[in-house]
């Protein structure tokens, strides 16, 4: 078992503990919650053998990705559903030592629901990422790679690009007719990064792993564009630019489109 440190930047604070709730009486009560044991349900139900160690680290056998659920904060919203707030780090021994994390918010009914819905997310998403960059022939992910010369004090390398999932929310209904239309923007994985790839030249110029959560929004309502940029869970505005100026020149769609996705830079595995 390798001892990992929690990365200082992550708010995430404890894996099991009680959850205060006060009633509309003013009586208040206490529920446990224990992150580990709903994180390894959901990778277990996923297929992934999971260890469970003492400290609440996950581990992936197959991989030995390191996993930290850990808890930011819930409320009770007007609606009485639960909303939470969790992070996942991730540390591998060999290939991510220094460990990065990621963001989960869910709604639901009960704490134990809502966390569960949003590590089922990350696990079906983020997750997929992470076990390819963990692989030299990856099964889930669309990659690219470049071939980097010896320069500025670091040695030949090559650059390896894996492109998870996109949650493409709000886009335009196609026909088939319109699906054949030379006009219609085309659009496959690689596109939220690809077409902000100045911006992110820095990142591939290294010889670091970098997770990049990249999101961009444009609401046809009132053509506004939004962006959110993380490198390794922290906020990477850099990428802000880039991501709303390629979100304004989507097609028009019925209002609010959506695309979020996580990417993983690395060195190409030997
Ligand atoms: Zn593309």
């Amino acid at each position: 078992m390798h001892a990992f440190d929690v990365l200082a930047e992550n708010p995430g604070t404890d894996t099991h503990g009680h959850l205060r709730f006060t009633g509309a009486d003013g009586e208040e009560w206490l529920e446990p919650f224990d992150l580990p044991e709903l994180a390894a349900n959901v990778l277990r139900e996923l297929g992934h053998a999971t260890l469970m160690h003492e400290d609440g680290w996950l581990e992936l056998t197959e991989s030995g990705l390191h996993l930290l659920p850990q808890f930011i904060e819930f409320h009770v919203r007007d609606d009485e559903l639960i909303g939470t707030a969790t992070t996942i780090q991730c540390n591998q021994p060999q290939w991510l030592p220094q460990g990065l994390f990621e963001y989960q918010y869910a709604i639901a009914e009960t704490f134990d629901e809502a966390v569960t819905s949003g590590f089922r997310k990350w696990a079906r998403t983020d997750l997929l990422v992470l076990l390819d960059a963990a692989s030299a022939e990856p099964q889930s992910c669309m990659t690219m790679s470049m071939e980097l010369p010896a320069q500025d004090g670091l040695p030949a390398r090559k650059r390896r690009l894996l492109f998870g999932p996109v949650e493409h929310v709000g886009q335009p209904q196609r026909d088939a007719d319109a699906a054949e239309d030379a006009t219609e923007e085309d659009f496959c994985p690689c596109c939220l990064f690809t077409k902000s790839i100045d911006a992110f030249e820095p990142l591939l110029r290294t010889d670091q792993v970098y997770g990049l959560r990249l999101f961009a929004s444009h609401d046809n309502a009132g053509g506004e564009c939004q962006a959110d940029c993380r490198v390794n869970g922290e906020e990477w505005p850099q990428g802000l630019d880039a991501l709303r100026a390629y979100a304004a020149r989507w097609p028009a769609a019925a209002g609010l489109e959506y695309r979020k996705q996580y990417v993983i830079v690395q060195n190409a595995p030997q």
